[in-house]
């Protein structure tokens, strides 16, 4: 183990050549390890080895960064997609040279949700969505090889690019809320926030049928990436947006609001933008607490949609959309760093200050 400063980018290598197995974890608040081993990795029976090609920073790793850890390991970089390089005995489902995303796998038949009818809430794939089976790698994506179960990848959807592939994991999460929300054709939609996970769910709404899609969004260069994907509602928050909400909908407001922020304190107003009877979809994951007003949700008989994650089939159906182009991904794709960079994009991310939307490690930089 050795500081990040005092460790250059691996060597970058061929699919066959495998070098050092080279990675990154979290130690302490703010402080990220570099490790080197020596050996590649090997796979379990039931298990793959995956170079990876490029693996997302998100929010969740960023928090990771800044809690010192307090995400598991294999959590820390979990939006990666990479090529096969090795298989374990029992393997069928994919061979070496396979290019794959990170994903988690079928509902597992046996599992008590399973076994009590509730496939979609697979206790499998929730744990394997949250890194914490009992074979969990010790790290993430962050990492020029992983050696997964051969439950958690998924062969790339022919005609993406690698960058596309790096983007279908955030792509999965939105199309997993959506799906969940049953937004209704013609809905009046408004998004709350246009980060990348903003970005990805108001062009899944679109996708969906919403007859108007509004994005709420502090940040201009944000905003304009919301316009750029062709979303001509797209308002800084404050007075004059809520007004135009109710304004231009006969007073009612939305009838399904996305909230993307993750800010615990925008959830009652964000409430208060959905009409009577309306849907608040929940995708932002608030680090803290938040006071909502039990008696206003109740006596709307607002519909709350709590969303994390996603099952299977919503990668394939992510893919799609990605490849059909209802869904673009390249737009949110604002850099590419090496592994040794990765302290400094994540301090760049958590001073709330970059402009970048989505960046990519790739390291074989
Ligand atoms: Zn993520
Ligand atoms: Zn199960």
């Amino acid at each position: 183990m050795v500081n990040a400063e005092q460790t250059s980018a691996p060597t970058p290598r061929s699919v066959d050549s495998r070098l050092d197995h080279s990675y990154a974890t979290v130690d302490a608040p703010r402080s990220v390890q570099m490790h080197t081993e020596a050996e590649a990795l090997l796979p379990a029976a039931d298990g793959v080895v995956v170079a990876i090609s490029y693996c997302g920073v998100c929010a969740t790793d960023t928090h990771g960064y800044t809690s010192g850890g307090l995400i598991p390991p294999s959590v820390f970089g979990h939006e990666w997609t990479g090529t096969v390089t090795a298989v374990g005995a029992d393997v069928t489902s994919v061979t070496v040279g396979t290019r794959v995303v990170a994903c988690v796998g079928p509902a597992c038949g046996s599992c008590p949700q399973c076994l009590a009818g509730n496939s979609s809430n697979c206790d499998t794939a929730f744990a394997e969505a949250n890194g914490i089976t009992a074979d969990a790698p010790n790290h993430g994506g962050f990492s020029s090889e992983i050696a997964v179960n051969a439950r958690r990848v998924m062969a790339v959807l022919d005609g993406l690019t690698d960058e596309q592939a790096a983007i279908v994991e955030p792509t999965t999460v939105t199309f997993h809320a959506v799906k969940r929300t049953g937004q209704g054709i013609g809905s009046f939609v408004v998004v709350q926030g246009a980060g990348p996970i903003g970005l990805l769910t108001a062009q899944h709404a679109r996708h969906a049928g919403a007859g108007r899609v509004l994005v709420i969004e502090p940040s201009e260069a944000r905003r304009q990436t919301a316009r750029d994907l062709g979303f001509t509602e797209v308002y800084a928050p404050g007075e004059e947006t809520t007004a135009l909400v109710f304004s231009s909908s006969n007073g009612l407001g939305a009838d399904v609001l996305y909230e993307c922020t993750g800010v615990a304190g925008l959830f009652q107003s964000s409430a208060e933008l959905v009409r009577r009877g309306g849907t608040l979809s929940l995708l932002g994951y608030p680090m803290s607490s938040s006071e909502v007003s039990y008696p206003d949700w109740q006596s709307r008989e607002l519909t709350v949609i709590g969303s994390l994650a996603y099952n299977h089939e919503d990668f394939a159906g992510a893919m799609l959309a990605i490849r059909s182009g209802a869904v673009n991904v390249d737009i949110l794709h604002t850099g590419t760093v090496g592994l040794a960079e990765l302290p400094a994009i994540l301090a760049e991310l958590d001073s709330g200050k970059s402009s970048h939307s989505k960046v990519l490690v790739d390291p074989r930089r």
